[in-house]
């Protein structure tokens, strides 16, 4: 597996952000792992806070969204976000969605259309980013301890292999930041036995679990060998200068991972 850290943390525009440099390479997909640095809401959303569900002023959160757009190149409009359920529901984008009243009751997306941005929005649970690099398909998933328990991205690398016919061996494989091991800590209540062999036993019916760890296997199950992965791995409890941590602060903001694949415009003379 490749690691990612502190040092790979690039700013653009004031906006920091992580990429994977094998993702960059691929000169058809715009991809970032975004922090809580370079926006305009204040505490406790400071300060780039991408989600209009947990409080803060809306007017902020559409100003955030579109210097994040500008900064990468795509309209506000064209970045795709659910309402992230916590479950294990797919939603497969064949043709460009249609801005509905209706919010996207999904936890994981996945689109070979061109200018369709996939938005995650996370503070604490794994932003996964998923790029078929032969079919040119991308997915985009929110994996927390719900979804994972659900199986959300073995689910979502089997969709693309029915729906696209994508073979494993063809995908590059990218998880963000994310609570870690050291401040996750379970209980009986909602432990697994399954997942003992991602958790460290603490005390009497209490784990400290390793959600990445989780998702790793199940891409494993799927084939997905450890090169065609990259990990950021860095707590968002332990580093809340840059990210926002739903365990560390309760009422916060939510960071933004975000893939699209471009739109190449062909000029005819
Ligand atoms: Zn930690």
């Amino acid at each position: 597996m490749n690691i990612l850290n502190r040092t790979h943390l690039k700013t653009q525009n004031g906006i920091p952000y992580f990429e994977n440099p094998e993702l960059k390479k691929i000169g058809w997909i715009t991809h970032a792992f975004l922090t809580r640095q370079g926006g305009l809401s204040l505490p406790p959303y400071g300060s780039l806070n991408v989600s209009l569900s947990n409080g803060d002023e809306q007017k902020r959160v559409s100003s955030n969204r579109e210097r994040i757009a500008e900064t990468f190149g795509f309209d506000p409009n064209q970045l795709v976000l659910l309402k992230q359920m916590q479950l294990d529901g797919i939603l497969i984008i064949k043709d460009p969605v249609q801005m509905k009243p209706n919010p996207l009751l999904y936890d994981a997306m996945i689109t070979d259309i061109p200018n369709q941005y996939l938005g995650i929005l996370t503070a604490d649970c794994i932003p996964i980013l998923v790029v078929d690099q032969k079919k040119k398909v991308i997915s985009a998933i929110h994996a927390g301890r719900q979804g994972s328990a659900l199986g959300i991205t073995k689910k979502s690398i089997r969709k693309m292999k029915e729906e696209w016919d994508c073979s494993e061996k063809d995908l590059l494989i990218t998880l963000g930041p994310s609570i870690g091991p050291c401040c996750y800590e379970v209980d009986e209540k909602v432990f697994l036995k399954e997942w003992e062999r991602f958790a460290i036993p603490r005390g009497v019916g209490k784990w400290m679990l390793d959600l990445a760890k989780i998702n790793l296997a199940q891409l494993k199950e799927e084939g997905i060998k450890d090169e065609q992965i990259f990990h950021i791995d860095l707590c968002t409890r332990c580093h809340s200068d840059l990210f926002f941590s739903y365990r560390g602060e309760g009422q916060t903001g939510r960071q933004l991972s975000f893939i699209g694949i471009l739109k190449l415009t062909i000029l005819n003379n």
